[in-house]
């Protein structure tokens, strides 16, 4: 029998309050850099179960920090609530109905993220009240995951710089250890500027802007033979220059995302696709200017951290979801292709199963999956700090990541379940640490080694800083 069960008993004690703030903050969804409404909710249970909290950290206004406990290790667990664009969706029910409002939607989750780790947080503090032991936990409640890298501007700021281990998980279909694999990625804008001059009448006198950006994405379309075989580029007419055809377009800007399998390799690239932008601006005569927005670094993975979460997903056991959790499972299914929900299975490493719209198992730790090909700005914690994640099924297996499904079920019996027990799986991890100074030591180890021939370096220029939005006034 071990400890960790006395910590989810404090989890257990404080599901209402938190199921609730989760609930709350998916009926607020907010975009990175402007989540003050959801920051606000998470400032005031931090409050309310009294943690010492910093806000506005790291001089981002939507991010939040809570600290409890004295002396021992300091243990972060990462939170998130940001929204998607256009992902706005009626809960609770399996067909796409936006609500009225400004269409954005909870379509990743984080609504739980964020609501399951302060939870965990909440946990492990009482656990140090009541036990006596020293350890200090801390609630790191970070924005604009979605696109906003606002944990790479925390880690440049040196948010986590006395942190001994990280915790975080992310909702899913099916339950894991996460497989640390994900993309290192900037995005840039292009803007190239020319001259402006009538289309038919003088033609001549205008260089296109326009035509600059659409030779660039040929370039770069060119280039996408050439590049390695895990690199992902893709792009958004930001500003195509005007409406008007019969005007030259004197200036227009494209966005790009670049990614690659690590930090090394995404610069080696950014520097191809800026060689195309530059060779664009020559054939049309204009010129570029080329702005960074932002970047994360890809993960990485810890052994020791994984093995801990583990075995607390072992004892867990699969969620522990009902008959009428299924049942809702099954008609989002039916939203679903049959390759929607192969690729589940395929992603997470496991044999499709029959039978069960829910994840009804833990994957073992070590199976491959295909690899993940997003990125995350948890990659740049992962970097300077032993970093460990969950995967816990929320929804139907086979629901897409970023779709109005995953804001159907952002609410549901599934999402709270899922919820609870990743607080569960993230709380027991951290209570091993605490009980045992070599987990951390050896996590730290491994760290070490990860890092020992490319130590990390912040991928966003020095002179780049969070998109932060001005508070709205009330
Ligand atoms: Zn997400």
């Amino acid at each position: 029998m071990k400890n960790t069960e006395a910590i989810w008993d404090f989890i257990d004690a404080k599901r209402e309050g938190f199921l609730a703030l989760s609930d709350r903050v998916w009926g607020m969804p907010e975009i990175a850099y402007t989540e003050f409404k959801s920051v606000a909710e998470h400032t005031a249970m931090l409050r309310e179960q009294g943690f010492a909290v910093t806000e506005t950290y790291s001089g981002i206004p939507t991010a939040v920090m809570g600290e409890a406990g004295e002396g021992g290790p300091v243990i972060a667990i990462l939170g998130e609530y940001d929204a998607l664009p256009g992902l706005s969706q009626e809960a609770g029910i399996a067909e796409h109905r936006p609500l009225p409002g400004n269409g954005h939607g909870h379509g990743c989750g984080h609504n739980m993220l964020g609501s399951a780790a302060l939870l965990a947080a909440t946990a492990l503090k009482d656990y140090l009240a009541a036990t006596g032991k020293p350890g200090r936990v801390r609630y790191y409640g970070c924005p604009a995951e979605e696109g906003g890298a606002a944990k790479a501007f925390m880690v440049r700021s040196g948010a986590f710089a006395d942190v001994d281990i990280a915790i975080t998980w992310h909702p899913a279909a099916i339950t894991r250890v996460d497989e640390a694999l994900s993309l290192a990625n900037t995005r840039m804008d292009f803007t190239f500027h020319g001259r402006a001059s009538h289309a038919a009448a003088a033609p001549h006198l205008g260089r296109s802007a326009l035509d600059a950006v659409e030779l660039m994405n040929v370039g770069v379309n060119y280039l996408r033979e050439h590049v390695p075989a895990d690199s992902r580029i893709h792009y958004a007419l930001i500003d195509a220059g005007g409406v008007a055809p019969n005007v030259v377009q004197a200036m227009a800007t494209v966005r790009y995302a670049v990614r690659s399998r690590d930090v090394a390799g995404m610069r080696a690239l950014n520097e191809r696709v800026k060689k195309v932008a530059q060779g664009a601006a020559m054939m049309t005569e204009t010129s570029v200017d080329i702005r960074v927005l932002s970047a994360v670094s890809n993960l990485l993975g810890n052994t020791p951290l994984e093995e801990a979460m583990f075995r607390n997903l072992e004892r867990l056991g699969p969620v522990p979801f009902d008959a009428a959790d299924r049942d809702y499972a099954t008609q989002i299914q039916a939203t679903l292709s049959a390759e929607d929900i192969a690729a589940s299975y395929s992603r997470a490493g496991v044999a499709p199963r029959d039978g069960n719209p829910l994840c009804d198992f833990v994957v073992p730790l070590n199976v491959k999956g295909e690899p993940m090909i997003g990125s995350t700005d948890v990659g740049d914690v992962s970097w300077v700090v032993p970093t460990v994640q969950a995967r816990v099924a929320t929804h139907a297996i086979g629901t897409p990541g970023h779709t109005w499904q995953i804001t159907a079920q952002g609410k549901s019996g599934c999402a709270h379940k899922g919820l609870i027990y990743a607080a569960k799986a993230m709380a027991g991890t951290a209570v091993d640490a605490l009980l045992d100074p070599t987990l951390i030591e050896n996590a730290k180890a491994d760290l070490t080694a990860r890092t020992a021939r490319n130590p990390y370096i912040c991928p966003i220029p020095a002179d780049v800083q969070p998109p932060i939005a001005p508070r709205p006034a009330v």
